[in-house]
């Protein structure tokens, strides 16, 4: 039987903002707290002025959220650092990532792992995502449209979820769809009261832990 090769992306070399524009902002997102050399790598290695508008262009190496379109923006290049490494606590071969949006933070996990699968409920950004990871050579991701809350059985049990939109709790479909010794990153709370979560799946039981304050947007409701 024909099996596809799941190869892992690489990017150095691509983009034309110049190595010391994308240097600056590691280095920022660094002194934060974001030491994890793999994860510093890629984000060095990846340019972020290709996810946003043109007019934005010139602000994608700003430490900030940024439109994309739909309502929903680009994370914050620190806090994908940040959500990258703390999933990445130990290696992690199969990833599920809920909101795909730009496709920023996919791109950031695919050279990490073996296999993602990515989540969007716009299908105008699953769309535009899917097509430009492909363009950028990346091939070990599955994109899917839908609700990324439901998960994703097909493919389970991962070995990560990370979340990109805030919801009030974390669904047991993703509980459930999680291998043990798998571990969830995903901001829980409501408006301007959210917090970066942590929850590892161990032989005994959940273990949760908060790691800060954050802001994401909303979780958008279901298909129905
Ligand atoms: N990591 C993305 C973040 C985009 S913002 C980036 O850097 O571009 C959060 C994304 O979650 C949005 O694209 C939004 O459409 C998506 N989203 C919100 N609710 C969702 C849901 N129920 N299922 C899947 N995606 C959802």
């Amino acid at each position: 039987m024909y099996t596809q090769q799941l190869t892992k992306p690489q990017y150095a070399g691509r983009g034309m903002t110049s190595d010391r524009t994308r240097g600056r902002l590691i280095e920022l997102i660094k002194s934060m707290g974001v030491t994890n050399k793999a994860v510093l790598s890629v984000m060095q290695s990846l340019p972020r002025h290709i996810f946003v508008e043109e007019a934005l262009a010139s602000r994608a190496y700003e430490n900030t959220a940024l439109p994309i379109g739909h309502g929903q923006t680009i994370s914050q290049p620190y806090t994908v650092g940040l959500m990258t490494q703390t999933l990445f606590n130990k290696p992690r071969s199969k990833v599920l990532e809920i909101g795909t949006g730009c496709g920023y933070q996919t791109a950031i996990l695919a050279p990490l792992c073996d296999e993602v699968v990515s989540l969007e409920r716009i299908v105008k950004l699953h769309r535009r995502a899917r097509d430009l990871l492909y363009d950028l050579g990346v091939r070990n991701v599955k994109f899917r449209h839908g609700d990324g809350f439901a998960g994703m059985q097909d493919f389970a049990p991962y070995n990560g979820i990370l979340a990109a939109a805030v919801s009030e709790d974390v669904p047991q479909e993703l509980i459930d769809q999680l291998a043990e010794g798998g571990r969830v990153v995903m901001p829980v709370g409501k408006d301007q009261r959210q917090v970066l979560i942590v929850i590892d799946k161990t032989s005994t039981g959940l273990i949760e832990q908060e790691i800060e304050a954050v802001r994401f947007v909303p979780r958008l409701a279901g298909l129905g």
